[in-house]
């Protein structure tokens, strides 16, 4: 039975890809929020037990980036609790006793089919339009068989035994009841024949067995609630409540992909969005949002945020918005703040970094349009290094031949002044001066100066 009335939520985010996947983080965020507003607790527990599609190093990386958006986890690896280990391949043990005690009840079976055996049925289905599942053959196996081909070390698989008749049915913190049909719900594997559990065994055991009060985790899940819901019911235990929050898509509405959009929480990172417009931004995409009411932090949305009011469609993800919002953030630091970020995430070149009072004088000019701190040393780089001007570049608003004459008149204007009294003032009086005697257009004489300068347009 579950424990107490604790609130208890989790992500299980699988160390299948590079980093954490803004699909988790937005999971995260939400747990965290609701862990807070129930003076609950927020775990982390990884879901390792797809050895095939296991990535060397993400594990930590997943772990980091949740610390690195804020969200920090009361249990998990590295953050032990009452209820670990955390990562379900130092758990196997439980997976096996627990799918034994599922055989001894007759809740499940031993299967020794194999693939050849496996492809059969299927194919004999697809011939008859059948839906593909398996065809419990090995249910009726006699027990001095199982026996006898388990002494042999017979590969094998345990198969739940899911009813054929009646409806399984759970409420959803979001979208109310959800049934289905029973007779379309497969004889799930719950223990592979490499003797690691599959995700479904797993993922009950490990929520029961560590009080998780409320599963919330995204839709593509819920069709396999009700073959959880039959696995708490086989073992007799209490059902968690269930929230299943939509997916975030691409613009054309497929899902999040990472052929159509980054969705590694590195690839943020490295391109210097701030945690803080990460976290805003998600919170914008969950529930609806005024225009004008589009920036807030974390507290306001554990103060205001409502898990039963969430938005069932899924929202686009759309890297502009979460750049504007980044740069409302990047606006809101103090320089020294802004400065201390580029140069500890290596957005400016070490060699550079050493005149802080120039450094930020470079920040504070540049700090009104800057959307992303990875744009920075691109649109500033001039200020340190004499740029490379192409010279289609050079003569793309002036023709070569006024540009020989134009620069040099520009240079001698600016040498007669003492260096001690430029401002932007007494520089402006001097160039429009020229400009005025060239008979050049404002845009042409200075967007020229600014590509002499910037190498840039
Ligand atoms: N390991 C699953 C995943 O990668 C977790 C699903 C769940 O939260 O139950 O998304």
């Amino acid at each position: 039975m579950q424990g107490s009335e604790k609130v208890r939520v989790r992500i299980a985010p699988s160390p299948t890809g590079e980093n954490l996947h803004i699909g988790h983080a937005n999971t995260a965020l939400v747990s965290y929020i609701f862990a807070k507003q129930n003076n609950g607790r927020f775990i982390v527990r990884i879901e390792d037990t797809d050895r095939t599609r296991y990535v060397e190093g993400s594990i930590d990386r997943i772990l980091e980036s949740l610390l690195w958006l804020g969200l920090d986890f009361d249990e998990g690896p590295g953050v032990e609790g009452e209820f670990g280990p955390y990562i379900q391949s130092e758990r196997l043990q439980l997976y096996r006793e627990h799918a034994k005690k599922l055989v001894d009840k007759g809740a499940a079976y031993h299967c020794f089919c194999t693939a050849e055996e496996l492809d059969q049925i299927r194919n004999e289905q697809v011939t008859k339009g059948l839906p593909q599942m398996y065809d419990k053959r090995c249910k009726n196996l006699s027990s001095e068989e199982v026996e006898e081909r388990l002494k042999r070390n017979e590969p094998h698989v345990i198969r739940v035994d899911i009813p054929k008749e009646g409806t399984t049915a759970f409420t959803d913190m979001i979208r109310g009841e959800i049934s289905f049909q029973n007779e379309l719900i497969d004889d799930q594997v719950l223990i592979k024949s490499d003797g690691f559990p599959t995700y479904h065994l797993a993922v009950v055991v490990d929520d029961h067995l560590m009080e998780i009060s409320h599963v919330i985790r995204g839709e593509d899940w819920i069709s396999s609630t009700p073959k959880h819901v039959l696995l708490y019911q086989a073992f007799g235990w209490e059902l968690p409540k269930f929230a299943h929050l939509p997916l975030l898509r691409n613009k054309d509405k497929s899902k999040l992909s990472k052929r159509k959009n980054p969705v590694f929480m590195s690839w943020y990172r490295e391109q210097g969005f701030l945690p803080q417009a990460i976290v805003n931004y998600l919170g914008t995409l969950l529930s609806p949002v005024a225009e004008g009411d589009e920036i807030f932090g974390i507290q306001e949305l554990v103060r205001d945020f409502d898990i039963t009011k969430v938005n069932i469609t899924g929202p686009a993800w759309d890297q502009d918005k979460l750049k504007w919002i980044n740069g409302v953030y990047i606006r809101n630091l103090t320089v020294e703040d802004l400065s201390e970020k580029l140069v500890d995430g290596g957005f400016v070149p070490d060699s550079h970094t050493t005149d802080r009072a120039y450094l930020a004088k470079v920040v504070a000019l540049e700090q009104e349009r800057l959307k992303l701190l990875s744009e920075f040393w691109e649109q500033n780089q001039f200020f340190w290094e004499t740029p490379e001007v192409p010279v289609e570049l050079a003569t793309s608003v002036l023709s070569e031949e006024v540009l020989t004459s134009y620069l040099p008149e520009v240079i001698s204007a600016l040498s007669e002044l003492d260096v001690s009294s430029w401002s932007s003032k007494v520089l402006e009086e001097v160039l429009r001066e020229v400009q005025t005697r060239r008979e050049l257009k404002p845009r042409e004489a200075f967007l020229t100066l600014h590509i002499a300068v910037s190498g840039q347009k």
